[in-house]
């Protein structure tokens, strides 16, 4: 099932996401927000707006440049995080690049669902899959053979 959504977006996409989450707001009702800082800011205002107290938590972490891309990923990693929607600035390299290259690498790597587009984020969200409670998260059989690994420095 799909409970915890996190959300970034970059300085020149803020306005782009806000608008996808006002036309979105409905959808979101039941779902637990997690989002680098200031989108979670502007996201909350737009939520609390429209939605009031049916609106969801909205879980603020640092802004992207000073970790909270990182933070996302490391929950990602950990198995707290269903889905990412991240619109992303594709025409200036950000300080944060590294960042924001990890935070794609362990979306892909933990097949999390994943929307750095107003479209694609449109197709989620429409999936029969998006309210199925029964729908069952598979993690990719690599990351199990590479948790059991062994070396030939392991003991014998
Ligand atoms: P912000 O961070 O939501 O705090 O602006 C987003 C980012 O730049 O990764």
């Amino acid at each position: 099932m799909i409970k915890n959504i996190a959300f970034v977006a970059h300085d020149a996409r803020k306005v782009e996401l806000t608008d996808w989450v006002r036309r979105n707001a409905a959808l979101l009702r039941g779902n637990e927000l997690f989002c680098t800082g200031t989108t979670g800011r502007l996201i909350e205002a737009c939520l609390t707006e429209i939605l009031g107290s049916e609106s969801p938590r909205v879980n603020r972490l640092l802004s992207g440049p000073l970790g909270g891309d990182a933070q996302i990923g490391a929950m990602i990693a950990e198995g707290k995080i269903d889905m990412l929607i991240f619109f992303c600035d594709n025409l200036i390299v950000q300080g944060h690049q590294s960042d924001i290259q990890g935070l794609v690498r362990l979306a892909s790597l933990y097949n999390i669902p994943f929307a750095t587009n107003a479209s694609t984020a449109d197709f989620l969200f429409n999936s029969t899959l998006f309210k199925d409670p029964y729908y069952i998260h598979q993690l990719p059989r690599c990351i199990e053979r590479y948790r059991t690994r062994r070396l030939e420095s392991d003991p014998q």
